[in-house]
């Protein structure tokens, strides 16, 4: 399934990549980097300090990748001292460590003229617009990164570009978009509704986020089936529209050689081993129902109590991932014991999500969580949040029906009756996951549309350096 390792170390193929310090984002950009890196392109990542752990696995794994470390800047008053991740500030830290990272620019550019042999590239997050600009000074092709999906790329980049006129309205229109969608205020990604005016914060973003239209390439950790009418409304928008590449789920092209599934963002706070020896006593399959908010929700106490009790109601097996400071209810855990697994801390998500026994992820609807789901063809419990969270939770329930929405909204309270219902009758119409699993497998089979996409990528890279 993925392509063979070729790496011969002395290609000069050099790109740089940078990842935007948030596990949503990194996780999958640092499998795309191990991925390049066996097809012989010589590869620096750039770090900050703090987030070497993340990359830990991978290193060992793959001894030909670089790392540029520089020094997380002097924080901005919004980021408290030390914080390097937005998975320790939440999504509210996005503006801040955006903000900050641009101080690197400097760093990057005297490293680069000092190097004995600098990129030819850089493949950068889509967070980090503003290394298209650092690219053209440096005289060297940007490709951007999009850890989102293609329909929320689509939604942002509109917002962004025009964003003085729909910043008023409650509710905005997307005509030019396959079945021309319509969202209401709320849903709408926090860069457009956080977006003020007066506040340089914001305008940093936005400029980045319209600077990515202008990019050398584009790569997205998406797949044709998904999302083939977006990609193609995406090119519409951008420069370079002829080098715009899908190759996704990107954790499957790493799946026979990447960083082991439990290693992905970091250590797991449980062994992978205890987690599935808890799941090998569901002998049947599809019983279980994995919870997991991703890596930057702190559920309330409210939320919390709602949440448990749903699950208890439900009367379904389950595992549930939680911060470790989230409150959890006086009792519940033994309540529920033999049948409910909590974890605190960091969850193997993709290697659970890969067993038998689950049947059932209630999610938040991350882009990463949407696509590990869809791979492990569980049925989908969506819980959209925040930023582009309701666009993917539009795309699997309304456009594809893979998914049933159970609550929505960052501060929303579940109905925990309804939660039960749901979690109970709804693991068996797992159908169209199962449909669409096939599809992403098929994706990044030889000849299939992300392995093709790869490859086509792969080839520019190094024909830049011809
Ligand atoms: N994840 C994980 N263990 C956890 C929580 C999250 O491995 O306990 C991984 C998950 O598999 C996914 C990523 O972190 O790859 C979260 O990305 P996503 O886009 O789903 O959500 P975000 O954290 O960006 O909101």
């Amino acid at each position: 399934m993925s392509l063979p390792n070729t790496n011969t170390t002395n290609t000069n193929t050099h790109i740089l990549v940078f990842p935007f310090p948030a596990q949503g984002h990194m996780i999958a950009l640092l499998d795309l980097a191990h991925q390049l890196s066996l097809q012989g392109i010589t590869i620096t990542i750039l770090i900050t300090p703090k987030n070497l752990p993340i990359l830990q696995p991978l290193l060992t794994k793959n001894p030909f990748i670089q790392t540029l470390v520089l020094p997380f800047p002097s924080h901005h008053p919004s980021i408290p001292a030390g914080v390097e991740n937005v998975k320790d500030i939440g999504n509210n830290g996005n503006f801040g460590i955006i903000n900050a990272l641009i101080q690197l620019s400097d760093p990057i550019t005297h490293w680069f003229k000092s190097h004995p042999t600098p990129p030819i590239a850089i493949i950068s997050d889509f967070f980090l617009g503003w290394t298209q600009q650092l690219a053209t000074q440096l005289g060297i092709p940007r490709i951007t990164f999009y850890s989102s999906g293609a329909f929320s790329v689509c939604v942002l980049t509109y917002l962004m570009i025009h964003l003085r006129e729909l910043y008023p309205l409650d509710e905005v229109s997307f005509p030019h978009l396959p079945k021309s969608p319509v969202f209401n205020r709320a849903h709408l990604p926090s860069a457009f509704k956080k977006y003020r005016e007066e506040d340089p914060l914001c305008e940093t973003v936005k400029d980045g986020l319209i600077a990515n239209t202008s990019s050398w390439g584009a790569v997205f950790n998406t797949f044709d089936d998904v999302e083939t009418a977006y990609l193609e409304s995406f090119k519409n928008i951008v420069v370079g529209h002829e080098r715009v590449w899908a190759v996704g789920p990107i954790q499957l092209l790493g799946c026979s050689n990447g960083p082991a599934a439990t290693d992905r963002g970091g250590a797991s706070s449980v062994s992978a081993v205890d987690v599935f020896s808890w799941l090998d006593q569901y002998s049947d399959a599809s019983s279980v129902v994995y919870v997991c908010f991703g890596s930057q929700v702190f559920l309330t106490r409210g939320q919390m109590e709602a949440l448990t009790k749903g699950l208890e109601e439900s009367g379904v097996q389950f595992i549930i991932v939680v911060n470790s400071e989230t409150f959890i209810p006086e009792g519940f855990e033994d309540r529920v014991a033999g049948r409910g697994f909590v974890i605190k801390g960091w969850a193997p998500q993709v290697s659970i999500l890969s067993h038998h026994a689950v049947g059932g992820f209630l999610t938040h609807c991350g882009w990463n969580s949407v696509l590990e789901g869809i791979v492990a063809g569980v049925m989908l419990f969506a819980w959209p949040m925040e930023a582009d969270q309701f666009i993917n939770a539009r795309l699997l329930v309304d456009d594809m029906g893979v998914a049933v929405k159970v609550c929505e909204g960052i501060d929303t309270v579940p109905d925990s009756a309804e939660l039960a219902r749901c979690l109970k009758g709804s693991m068996s119409e797992k159908v169209g996951a199962m449909k669409l699993r096939d599809k992403a497998l098929g994706a990044v089979k030889e000849g299939g549309s992300s392995m093709n996409d790869l490859n086509s990528m792969v080839k520019e890279l190094h024909a830049l350096s011809m």
